[in-house]
């Protein structure tokens, strides 16, 4: 059809023909450069000159002390009738509220609850947010900055099992870490942890793990702490002076809108850079959170080099105005 029509337009004016065809083709040049700009489009550049022309775009953080802390303890030998072992670590007296069994659909109304109309900051309020909708509980004190190992069991006369197959409507366990003083949620920014932990049994034997950590703030919002995954030898500083991104286990917050100055610096062991094996690793790259970079090679990656993901942003774990502490490194 548009070749008969060409056809006819140059049989009718020669000239009128070429100008038309030139107009098109001026057209779409500019429509091309106008999306790409003057720059090469992504798929027509090789992976070398890929890395020249990195942007990398720098998130904002702000930095939030997480005062508590909890890890499974041995989670290969945890199991629903074997029981699993907690390790806590608070950097104040605290209490631990075990939830076994506890519905799914009311832990998540319950988290929706805290940003519109109460805070979860006692066990009490997050019972009366699940209307109780679990199987047992049970609570323990935590004294602050001592590493406790809590275990923790069904007891066998609740006679439960397994939790049935997959999808499941309950979680095998939520422990929930709340202030044992009221005065110290004044303090931190962060007013109780909900961490829900899966325990395999006889229906499905995934193995234990914690499936998400919420950091639960007294304005109302809640946080998914995320793990950071470094490159190198690791030495993680426990439980240090944490920020965010680095509660007791190097986890960082993943902010949707909770934006500030960038973050001062959490005190880090050098770490080699996985490209030029010299510098300390200090950026940690999204989506993928691989932190495997130094200051001087971050910016020549427009993909991530561990995962070959593409970077969509990034942040700096120490800032750089603070000098940095590292030792000279026999080479
Ligand atoms: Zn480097
Ligand atoms: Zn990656």
């Amino acid at each position: 059809m548009a070749a008969l029509f060409l056809v006819t337009l140059y049989e009718y004016s020669p000239h009128f023909y070429i100008a038309v065809v030139f107009t098109c083709f001026i057209v779409t040049a500019g429509l091309v450069l106008g999306w790409f700009g003057w720059d090469v489009p992504v798929i027509l550049r090789n992976s070398e000159e890929t890395q020249f022309n990195a942007r990398v775009f720098k998130k904002q953080m702000r930095q939030v002390k997480n005062p508590f802390g909890l890890e499974i303890s041995n989670p290969s030998s945890a199991s629903i009738t074997t029981g699993i072992t907690l390790t806590t670590d608070c950097l104040e007296d605290s209490l631990l509220t075990c939830y076994w069994g506890c519905s799914v659909q009311k832990l998540y109304e319950a988290l929706q609850k805290h940003i519109y109309c109460f805070q979860i900051s006692t066990p009490q309020a997050l019972e009366d947010a699940l209307y109780s909708e679990y199987l047992y509980q049970e609570q323990y004190f935590i004294k602050k900055d001592s590493k406790e190992e809590i275990y923790c069991q069904l007891p066998k006369d609740t006679k439960i099992e397994d939790f049935g197959a997959v999808p499941r409507s309950r979680y095998p366990l939520v422990a929930l870490l709340t202030f044992a003083d009221e005065d110290d949620r004044e303090i931190y920014d962060i007013i109780s942890m909900v961490s829900i932990i899966h325990i395999p049994d006889k229906t499905y034997k995934l193995s234990c793990r914690i499936l998400h950590q919420y950091l639960l703030l007294p304005q109302g919002q809640f946080y998914d702490l995320k793990q950071l995954f470094m490159s190198a030898n690791n030495s993680t500083p426990p439980g240090s002076s944490s920020p965010e991104e680095d509660s007791a286990d190097h986890s960082l917050l993943e902010k949707a809108g909770l934006s500030g100055s960038a973050a001062d610096a959490p005190e880090e062991s050098s770490k080699d850079c996985v490209v030029c094996q010299n510098g300390a690793v200090n950026w940690v790259l999204l989506p993928c959170r691989h932190t495997c970079l130094c200051d001087g090679c971050v910016r020549h990656f427009q993909r991530c080099p561990m995962c070959r993901q593409f970077v969509q942003e990034s942040f700096a774990l120490r800032s750089r105005k603070e000098p940095d502490k590292d030792k000279p490194k026999p080479l």
